[in-house]
């Protein structure tokens, strides 16, 4: 269950094969990275008069992005998230002012969404990620036992001490919904503070677009239908802001012909079902990260005033919904 390249989103006017180009014609410089961080392929682009100083950028990025998974994945042993993780139960554990601040965040959208999206998700996760391996689904016993450790109310937040405590013992932090696009903000704003011209962050679907494109408009963002990917849906020229996509293509297993996605419902401790892929448009790519996920589990009708109260943008795609059904919010 390898989370791969997002096939949904399309970014048009370059071809894939990046590294530094100097192009004619008057153009800008544009210097193009990758790098696999975060479980996923993380794509740079910057174009800016200066191609050294924004190699420079570029690096700086990178290098703070893997400083912020250092901190923040529940799969790197000395991350902050997983002494929390080994103190639930036990002891606060300190961690840094940017693990803190993901945390809170992280609960805010817990509580706006009453519970459809949890960072103490992590039970569940393992145990539907554990049963797809074996390639059976998990007992009742199970989803319930699981079900009873996770629950955002118990994350108990210190600010003073920068600390943070998980109420219960077996209780674990997982950010995967919404660090992913704390990190691309992180970078984007670090090229931005560079003073790049204009910057597109593409973590594997979660993008921030930072200025404008080398043809001097805003960064052009295709929608592919999540299920005939030949099909262009939308195309969005975004400047300044970001887009995030949570689907089921991405992570899931298929058992006696039904696909079980790897983001679940916290409040049935089963799989999401019924939406097949949600994108969102919104100021960060945390926020359109955490929505994109929200928006999956609750699907459009719960969803939707979520959607519009912070002011964001969304596209939802159903499972049974045919060609050009899709909503937009
Ligand atoms: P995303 O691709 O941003 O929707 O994030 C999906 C990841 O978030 C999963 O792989 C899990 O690690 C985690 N996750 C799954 N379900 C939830 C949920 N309901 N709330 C928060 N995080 C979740
Ligand atoms: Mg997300």
């Amino acid at each position: 269950m390898s989370n791969r390249l997002k096939p949904l989103l399309i970014i048009f006017g370059f071809s894939a094969a990046l590294m530094v180009f100097a192009a004619g014609c008057g153009r800008m410089p544009l210097v193009k990275h990758r790098e696999h961080l975060m479980g996923t392929t993380v794509d740079v682009t910057v174009h800016h008069p200066d191609a050294r100083a924004a190699e420079d950028a570029v690096s700086l990025a990178f290098r703070e992005a893997a400083r912020l998974e250092g901190l923040l994945s529940a799969y790197i042993d000395e991350s902050d998230v997983s002494g929390i993780n080994k103190n639930a139960g036990v002891q606060p554990a300190v961690v840094a002012p940017e693990t803190f601040y993901v945390i809170r965040q992280a609960v805010k959208y817990s509580k706006l969404s009453g519970g459809a999206f949890d960072v103490t998700v992590m039970p569940l996760v393992e145990l539907w990620s554990g049963a797809a391996l074996r390639g059976e689904l998990p007992s009742e016993r199970e989803i319930l036992e699981a079900g009873a450790l996770v629950d955002f109310r118990e994350i108990i937040l210190d600010e003073k001490n920068s600390s943070v405590m998980l109420g219960k013992k077996g209780m674990r932090l997982d950010l995967g919904a919404i660090a992913k696009g704390f990190v691309v903000d992180k970078m984007a704003e670090i090229l931005r503070d560079a003073g790049m011209r204009g910057a597109l962050v593409n973590a594997g679907g979660d993008i921030y677009a930072h200025g404008t494109s080398y043809g001097g408009e805003g960064w052009r963002i295709g929608l592919r239908h999540p299920r005939s990917p030949e099909r262009v849906v939308d195309v969005f020229s975004v400047t300044n802001r970001a887009v995030a996509t949570s689907g089921d293509y991405e992570r899931f297993f298929i058992y006696e012909g039904v696909r079980y996605s790897h983001i679940i419902d916290p409040r049935s401790g089963m799989p999401a079902r019924g939406v097949i892929s949600a994108t969102v448009l919104a100021g960060t790519c945390l926020e359109a990260d955490a929505l994109a996920t929200i928006l999956f589990v609750t699907g459009y009708a719960d969803g939707r005033p979520i959607i519009e109260e912070l002011g964001a943008e969304a596209v939802l795609f159903n499972e049974d919904w045919e060609y050009g059904d899709e909503k937009r919010i």
